[in-house]
Order: C-alpha cells, then structure tokens, then sequence
C-alpha cells in the first residue's frame, strides 16, 4: 500500500514542453500505420460488406492525418488526447457497426502503452487515464451485448476484418514497444557511460592528472581483497621546502613543478608501483608485491632522478627534492595504520634532514 502511494506521489522530471523525442517517434509510427489501415478499411469493407462502400475510415484516415501533421505542436499529453480520441471513435464506429467480434476493440490496449512509458506524465494521471481506458472499454462491450450491431458479417468477412485488424494492431505495438524500448536502451547506455567518466573525475586530481587518495585506498583495498597471500608496501612523500618554491617563483612555477614531478614519477614507474596525489604537495605510492628492501631501493632510486631533474621556469633554473616514508604490509594491520606508519617516517626524514627515504 505504502509502495502504492509512493508511486502516485512520486516525482516525475520536468521536460520542456516540447515533446521528447522517443515519444514523437512512438506516435509518428502509430499514426501512420493508423493512416494506411483506415485507407485498407476503406478499399477492403465493399468486399466485405456486400458491396457498400463506407466513407467513416476515409474520414478516420484524415483525422489520424491531422494528428501526425499537428505532432510538432503541443505537447504529449494533448497529442496523446488527439490520437486516443481518433483510435476509441473507431473502436465505437466498429462495435455499434460490426459488433464486439470485429476485433478492433484490442487498438485501446495501445493508449495504455503510451499512457505509461511516457516517463513525463505523473502516475496519477496514468491511473486515471488506465481507468478511464477500462471504463470505455467495459462499456463499449455491455453496449455491444444490449444492442444488435447495424451490419452484420458473414463468418468469412469477419475472419478477414479481424485478421486485418489483429495485424494493425500487433504492428502498432511491436512499433511502439520497439521505440520506447530502444530509447530505455539507450538512456540507459548513456547513463552507465556518464557514471564511468564521473567514477573517473571523482577520482582524479584536476592538477596533475594523477589519481587521487580515494582512487588509490579502492586500489589497494581490491590488491589485498584479490592477493591475501601477497605482501605490498606503501610510500608517503612530501615535497622538501616547497613553500619556498612558491614564495620565490610564484604559485604557478609551484604548479609547474608539481607537473613536472608527476611526469617523471610516471615514467619511472614502469609498471613497477602506482603514484597518487595524496594532497598538496603529497604524493602516496603503492608498490605490490614488493618488500621493504625492494620498495626501499625503488623510492630511493625516485629520490635520486628528483633530485637531477633540471626545472626552469621564466628564465629561473631550480631543483626540488622529495623525502619519503616506505612501509611494508604485515598482514594483520589495517591500511590506516598502514599509512599512518608511512607517514611517521617520513615525518623522521624530515627531522633528520630531509632529501631521503626512510624504511
Ligand atoms: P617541508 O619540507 O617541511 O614539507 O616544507 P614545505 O614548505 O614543503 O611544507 P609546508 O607544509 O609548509 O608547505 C607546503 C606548501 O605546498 C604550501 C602550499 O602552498 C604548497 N602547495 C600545496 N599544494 C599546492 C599546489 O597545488 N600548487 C602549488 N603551487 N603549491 C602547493
Ligand atoms: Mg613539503
Ligand atoms: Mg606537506
């Protein structure tokens, strides 16, 4: 009941009031099967009808033809209006001409279709627009049941009028469940793509390009989640005095070097950790299946090819230099401590001079 409710109450998005585009395509095809069926009927009911030739499908094909040539104006709900109100005055025609048996009573199974997977539409109106599609429909019947039809079929007219229109109505139907499907189809492509490219922003750092902290703790915990027999280290490294940096070059120089620097950790790398920016002037390293010593000679390597690197920027050459913090996995401690641990040794390479790697 509580789900009920909140289905009628819920909200729906605002569109403009244009009609979308699934829904004008839906409509379009309906309407202009509508069209060719009524033109059929028209040719098709001297045949059946002992030879009477009956002018209401012309006057149906031209109503449905108004409806197609008026879609670009008003939005769904009126064009929705226009074409119920052609389709069930068919149905009418029919059952007070032909009888319930014509068939074509199952056309009104359509409104609700479009009635439904018109997302712009509030669920209220759509039971509405159910109840009254059934309320038509119950009453059509009861009156076809007190009323004798004017003309009445033979069995062979009648197999053909109704294989006719059981054929409209199933082409009107697939047409509109293709449309609305392949739109859903496609919403939802689109959505799984967009969610990727922002899953991928929210975990990159706009500066430099690299991951972020977030990016690398949902890598490290997927390593040790896939690879619980395996050891890992990571690394914490800050930047020596790189407030000095910015104070004597400018915030942008200190951008420069920042990019430089993730340049050059790339391409060290080779395959051998991943880097993330850890924040600031913070970088954070994640070396798999590597031991103290081994990651300790990796940084230390880092360490070196930091220093070397040649930085110039307005015409000012100058150098900057990393200290680093390296911890092995234990296997018992959680990643927090982990890092903590990482980050308290490079607190003592800075105490102790900075420029180093401590393990
Ligand atoms: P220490 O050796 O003790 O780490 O000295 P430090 O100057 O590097 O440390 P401090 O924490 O005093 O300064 C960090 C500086 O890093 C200050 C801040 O402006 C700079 N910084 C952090 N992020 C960025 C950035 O994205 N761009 C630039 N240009 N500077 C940044
Ligand atoms: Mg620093
Ligand atoms: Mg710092």
């Amino acid at each position: 009941m509580e789900f009920f409710l909140n289905y009628l109450h819920q909200k729906v998005p605002q569109a403009d009031k244009s009609i979308p585009g699934y829904y004008r395509r839906a409509l379009t095809s309906s309407e202009v099967l509508l069209v060719v069926y009524f033109i059929i009927c028209f040719f098709l009911f001297p045949l059946i009808n002992n030879g009477r030739w009956e002018w209401s499908p012309l006057v149906f094909a031209l109503l449905s033809g108004c409806c197609l040539w008026m879609l670009k104006r008003g939005g769904v709900r009126i064009n929705l209006i226009k074409y119920a109100v052609v389709s069930i005055g068919w149905v009418c025609w029919n059952v007070r001409y032909f009888g319930w048996n014509s068939g074509v009573q199952h056309m009104m199974t359509l409104m609700l279709v479009f009635a439904f997977f018109n997302v712009y539409d509030k669920p209220v109106n759509k039971l509405l627009w159910f109840l009254s599609i059934l309320t038509i429909r119950v009453g059509l019947f009861y009156l076809s049941q007190t009323f004798a039809p004017i003309y009445s079929m033979d069995t062979n007219a009648n197999t053909i009028y109704q294989t006719l229109n059981t054929i409209a109505f199933f082409l009107m139907l697939a047409c509109a469940c293709i449309v609305f499907s392949s739109s859903i189809q496609e919403t939802e492509r689109q959505l799984r793509l967009r969610n990727q490219i922002l899953h991928k922003e929210a975990g990159t750092d706009q500066l430099t390009g690299l991951p972020n902290r977030r990016m690398m703790i949902e890598q490290i915990e997927q390593y040790c989640r896939e690879n619980r027999e395996q050891t890992f280290c990571v690394a914490i490294a800050d930047l020596d005095f790189f407030k000095q940096v910015n104070d004597t070059y400018g915030h942008k120089c200190g951008d420069y070097a920042l990019m430089r620097l993730t340049k050059l950790m790339e391409e060290h790398a080779m395959g051998r950790y991943s880097v993330c920016r850890w924040g600031g002037e913070e970088f954070c390293f994640f070396l798999p299946g590597m031991n103290l010593d081994q990651a300790g000679a990796v940084m230390t390597d880092l360490c070196f090819a930091v220093e070397t690197m040649k930085l110039e920027y307005n015409g000012n050459e100058f150098s900057i230099t990393l200290t680093i913090g390296v911890e092995e996995y234990d296997f018992v401690s959680p990643l927090d401590g982990l890092l903590k641990a990482a980050d308290d040794k490079l607190y003592m390479g800075k105490k102790a001079g900075r420029n180093r790697v401590v393990v």
